[in-house]
Parts: C-alpha cells; sequence; structure tokens
C-alpha cells in the first residue's frame, strides 16, 4: 500500500503538519478535528497519507459468539483480547504498532 501520487502540490500539507503535531501531541482525532475547525474525516484521512493513523475509528467488527474480528490482523478474536470495545484493533496489534 503506497501512497497516491498527488495531482500537484497539496494546499493541505501545512494543514496536515498540524494535525501530525495534535496527534503526536497526544490528541485524539476529534479533539483535532475542532482545533482545526475540520471534520474527524478530514483529520483521519490526513493522518492515514502521514502514515499515522494509529487508533482505527473505523467501525468495528459486530460480535458474534462472543468474538470478534480485528481491523488490522483480520482474525477473530475474543472481546478481551481488544484494548477497549471501542477499539477496532486488537492488543497485540496494538503492541505490533507501537513499536514502530
Ligand atoms: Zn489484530
Amino acid at each position: 500500500m503506497s501512497p497516491k501520487p498527488k495531482m500537484g502540490r497539496p494546499p493541505a500539507e501545512k494543514l496536515r503538519k498540524r494535525i501530525v503535531k495534535l496527534r503526536k501531541a497526544g490528541k485524539t482525532q476529534e479533539q483535532i478535528a475542532s482545533a482545526i475547525k475540520r471534520t474527524r474525516d478530514v483529520v483521519a484521512y490526513h493522518l492515514r497519507e502521514a502514515g499515522l493513523a494509529r487508533r482505527v475509528y473505523r467501525e468495528s467488527a459486530p460480535v458474534k459468539y462472543g468474538k470478534r474480528l480485528c481491523a488490522q490482523c483480520n482474525k477473530s478474536k475474543t472481546i478481551g483480547a481488544f484494548p477497549s470495545p471501542r477499539d477496532a484493533v486488537c492488543r497485540k496489534c496494538y503492541r505490533d504498532r507501537a513499536k514502530n
């Protein structure tokens, strides 16, 4: 998955830098969105482009028989394998990501 080449220089570059800075300061996507007065989709987009979409706010998979799919490794895991019920990514994947 390589980033798509952009048509020209995106004027959003400054905005992205700001988003990245806020993200590194530990802000959530919602906090960043309200700080820059954009929607969370915009924030998520820029974090993805910057390779920082660590906390994925995509819909978590539905729970079936006490298990659900991890959005990262795509394995069916018990709910206890997720950091919180809202997290779409399992603990193991979180740890793997934290190493980077
Ligand atoms: Zn996983």
